[in-house]
């Protein structure tokens, strides 16, 4: 099957034109590869910028078949289409659950793989290419051959976190872990100062999950004042999970809806609604993944899209560089509702996993060339502070800034070689990043 139209990712921009292919079996994937190449896988398209897109592009929609849960020893092998969001809904009534999750359900597991994502508890469990045990993946030459960290270790080390330029994940088996019920104990800190959160942090790096929302928005002493969530899996309440329907962003808003004054009122009563010091028992969907249920938001933005822009700084310097890049989106007058902070512990052996040991933080900005210019300035400082931007997330990085930063490329453009990637497997980012 395939389809030539209009694509983006999540963010809208940028878009461009694509065939579509939908390849239904393993058989017809290998068809595509030697007929239609160089393409790029695609999931659920939750990548916000151009790592998805490419003129030609291979969805993996029809692999999305559960192929074995062990439910004794935790383990799950399923087809790499398949989405988290499925995956919860079988597994969670089951006692298990998730050892590393994004910020939406909407992630297939190829996508999860190819991203190496994180989640809320990174400081303690890492990403989620460290919890896999095994995988398939579909070569340049058609050939389908199983990795794991002991067996073709440099084809999984590129593989987790490669942004589908290895090749097609086919399948993998990932660990699970144990939970008793489908409640998280959610423990809300508010904290009136980038300062502060950073102790916070430090203050409770035992907790499992840990997530700060700032209002980047803010100047002088309240700069980076924000609310913190910490979380753990209660023992109260039974396994159901209930995924509420979505109430739906109808169009694209008009993009002056989220100005400065608009985004500071959102701000402002966000933080004025939070309780301190206060403890609850929440649903797990509503903890992991507040932004599913509205759907669509990303047309909030309007027509010309947003920028999420993600990076992370060291722990050394990283405090005084992060207030300098806050700074400079305050000067801006730009800037998202509510910013994320996490804090990330070790970087592992994938050769482009964005985590490195530090304090991350996402935010969006509307796709305007001043907001370009401002997300290329932040490069600068974020590549001068020995930090990195995330892959998934960028859409404007430059190739210097890109191979200053993610200083393994050279490692992965060899293990490309060697598994006949190039020439093969291509999107727009990595031709903007200047790989083969
Ligand atoms: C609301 C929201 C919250 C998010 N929160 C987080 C977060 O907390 N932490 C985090 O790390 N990320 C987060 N993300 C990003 C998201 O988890 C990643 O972009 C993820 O890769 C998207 O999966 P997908 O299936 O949509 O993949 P796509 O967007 O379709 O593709 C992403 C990349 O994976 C590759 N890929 C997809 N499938 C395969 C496959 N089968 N084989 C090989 N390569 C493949 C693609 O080629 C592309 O390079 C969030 C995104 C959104 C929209």
């Amino acid at each position: 099957m395939s389809d030539k139209s209009f694509i983006s990712g999540w963010g809208g921009y940028p878009i461009e034109e694509a065939e579509q292919l939908a390849p239904a079996s393993v058989r017809s994937f290998q068809e595509s590869l030697k007929n239609q190449g160089p393409l790029i896988a695609r999931g659920l398209g939750r990548s916000y910028g151009d790592s998805a897109i490419h003129s030609v592009i291979a969805q993996t929609k029809y692999l999305d078949h559960f192929l074995k849960l062990d439910t004794t020893n935790g383990t799950l092998k399923a087809e790499a289409g398949l989405s988290l969001r499925e995956i919860l809904r079988v597994i969670i009534k089951q006692g298990w659950f998730l050892p590393v999750t994004p910020g939406t359900s909407f992630v297939t597991l190829g996508g999860a793989i190819a991203s190496d994502v994180h989640g809320k508890n990174h400081h303690l469990s890492g990403t989620f290419g460290e919890h896999v045990l095994s995988m398939t993946v579909l070569l340049g030459s058609g050939e389908v051959v199983t990795t794991s960290p002991f067996v073709l270790p440099d084809l999984f080390h590129a593989t987790c976190g490669g942004m589908g330029l290895t090749g097609i994940i086919l399948d993998a088996t990932i660990k699970l872990i144990r939970i008793s019920s489908s409640q998280i104990s959610q423990k809300t800190i508010k904290s009136r100062s980038l300062e502060k959160s950073y102790e916070a942090f430090d203050e409770n790096s035992e907790a499992t999950y840990f997530v700060a929302w700032i209002d980047c928005l803010k100047t002088g002493s309240s700069l980076g004042r924000s609310v913190l969530l910490l979380g753990e899996h209660s023992e109260r309440g039974d396994l159901a999970l209930s995924f509420k329907k979505p109430i739906t962003v109808p169009i694209h808003t008009p993009a002056f809806l989220l100005n400065k004054l608009s985004i500071n009122t959102l701000n402002a009563s966000y933080y004025a609604k939070a309780k301190n010091n206060r403890s609850k028992d929440v649903p797990l969907a509503s903890f992991f993944y507040p932004l599913d249920a509205i759907g669509g938001w990303n047309k909030l933005y309007g027509k010309q899209g947003f920028i999420q822009y993600q990076f992370v700084l060291p722990n050394e310097g990283g405090l005084s560089n992060m207030r300098e890049i806050l700074k400079e989106i305050t000067k801006s007058g730009s800037g998202s509702f509510l910013a994320v902070l996490k804090k990330f512990g070790p970087a592992n052996k994938n050769l482009l996993s964005f985590p490195i040991k530090g304090y991350t933080l996402a935010l969006d900005f509307k796709a305007t060339s001043s907001n370009v210019s401002l997300v290329q300035r932040m490069d600068e400082i974020v590549k001068d502070s020995g930090g990195r931007v995330y892959l998934t997330k960028d859409a404007v990085m430059k190739e210097s800034t890109f191979k200053a930063t993610y200083t393994k490329w050279q490692e992965f453009e060899s293990v490309r070689e060697k598994y006949g990637a190039i020439g093969k497997f291509a999107s727009s980012q990595s031709k903007r990043l200047g790989l083969a």
